[in-house]
């Protein structure tokens, strides 16, 4: 058989953190992270501690174009958490990543972790390129070098990193052998989210989609609601959209709307979310010309009466301006920070129960976990054990937040970061503060 690479590889599974830009997802993370930290009655030396990173490392990062010409990337790696067991956290390659901006994603990654009881404290990293811009060459030496330059940061009982927004699979590989090379022996279990020949995980390609169905599945039952009666709409199908539509469909629910960048698709009497998937496969990725539906506008989807709505497409869907003509009974958060600080009021005066994104797609950190555990065990998991466990800890983690909701009669996302927060807090003072 000839060599193709993409036979060895599963290609869009990412863990990205939030998107930061104006009404930012993290600001309204530290919006609630303040709320949460009142409702704990943390003190101000706790405060102080959960807000402030372990470590922040900034290199530069020389490598030859190919012109014969150095240049020099600066790239950088924030560990803001590492009490719960080893940091965890993506690498983002982007021309405008900052130092502040991979602080506040490592931040996010502590409480995600926190959230579904992985043993991982929460790191990001981040190199300030273009990728686009370079050659596969030049992007091989350049994250050789920045792993080179992070050997003692990374590590299976350190810090390990992940994909994040343009890095992938191969340049996890890279990092991998980058490591290895210098460990003179093959460390698999220092980066998530490579190619399965090389210790992935099987089920982390459906891993984000699969969690938020478990989620909604359980927040369906506690609203009394059974799957095969309810209506579901998706925003988005790509990979967290499709899954979750296709894995809804299969559990008998009508999923009466999907959309992607070129609009909404709605049919009263259900989408054949398989057939829709094909459609989808064969058209470039795209549902544009998708005839089993009538065609509405995305922000029409965003209203339509439904028991589920799924924003899985990006940040700053639902806010202030929309908010009050949300119709449906539970929205489950596919996406990073769809929903607006300012949007969760109006959303919880109007009874909709919010399945805050933390919670919701953090299927894919907890595969990464898995995957952490095969490598380190030499002894990979087939599918059905990776999903079965994956929909035990979601199941798990959803339980665990309703009851903080209920305890403190808070919403679910309130709860969220009231578990996370108080789950460190609570470690740091039983291990105590060293020195
Ligand atoms: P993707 O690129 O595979 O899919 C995105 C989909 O959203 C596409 O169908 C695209 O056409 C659609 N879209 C883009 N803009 C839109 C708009 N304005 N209106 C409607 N649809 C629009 O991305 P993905 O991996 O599915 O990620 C989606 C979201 O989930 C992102 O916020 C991402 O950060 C988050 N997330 C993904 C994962 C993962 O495992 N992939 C994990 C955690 C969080």
């Amino acid at each position: 058989m000839p060599y193709n690479k993409n036979m060895y590889t599963t290609g869009y599974y990412k863990e990205p953190g939030p998107k930061l830009d104006e009404e930012s997802p993290f600001e309204s993370m530290l919006e609630r992270f303040r709320f949460a930290a009142e409702v704990l009655e943390l003190d101000e030396g706790m405060f102080q501690y959960l807000a402030s990173p372990v470590k922040q490392v900034t290199v530069s990062i020389p490598i030859v174009m190919d012109s014969g010409d150095i240049r020099v990337f600066e790239g950088y790696r924030v560990i803001h958490n590492n009490l719960l067991g080893p940091s965890k956290g993506g690498i983002r390659y982007a021309p405008d990543v900052t130092l502040e901006e991979v602080n506040a994603l490592a931040a996010w990654m502590t409480w995600k972790c926190a959230i579904v009881n992985v043993p991982f404290g929460g790191a990001k990293g981040g190199v300030r390129v273009d990728p686009k811009q370079l050659s596969d060459g030049e992007l091989e030496r350049l994250t050789r070098r920045y792993t080179a330059n992070m050997l003692e940061v990374f590590g299976p009982d350190r810090d390990i990193p992940a994909p994040d927004m343009n890095t992938n699979e191969q340049i996890m590989a890279w990092v991998m052998d980058t490591y290895s090379m210098n460990a003179h022996k093959t460390e698999t279990a220092v980066v998530t989210g490579k190619p399965i020949i090389l210790g992935g995980s099987h089920g982390r390609k459906e891993a984000t989609g699969r969690g938020v169905v478990t989620v909604t599945l359980a927040a369906l039952n506690k609203m009394g609601i059974l799957p095969n009666k309810c209506t579901v709409a998706v925003q988005g199908f790509g990979n967290v959209g499709s899954v979750s539509a296709k894995l809804m469909y299969e559990q008998g629910a009508k999923v009466v709307a999907i959309s992607d960048i070129t609009g909404g698709y709605y049919n009263e009497n259900g989408i054949d979310i398989p057939e829709a998937m094909e459609y989808a496969k064969n058209h470039d990725n795209s549902l544009e010309g998708y005839s089993e539906a009538e065609k509405i506008t995305n922000e029409e989807l965003l209203q339509l009466e439904c028991d589920v709505l799924i924003p899985a497409a990006k940040e700053d869907q639902i806010n202030r301006e929309n908010a009050g003509d949300i119709n449906a009974k539970i929205i489950a958060e596919g996406a990073n920070g769809p929903v607006t600080a300012n949007a969760d009021s109006i959303l919880e005066d109007k009874g909709i129960m919010v399945v805050p994104d933390i919670l919701a797609n953090a299927g894919g950190v907890t595969v990464s976990y898995f995957e952490w555990v095969q490598d380190r065990q030499g002894y990979f998991w087939t599918e059905e054990r990776v999903n079965r466990r994956l929909n035990r800890m979601m199941r798990n983690a959803f339980d665990n937040l309703f009851e903080v909701r209920n305890q403190y009669d808070i919403t679910l996302r309130q709860a969220a970061y009231v578990f996370g927060i108080n789950k460190v807090a609570m470690t740091l003072k039983l291990r105590g503060l060293y020195a």
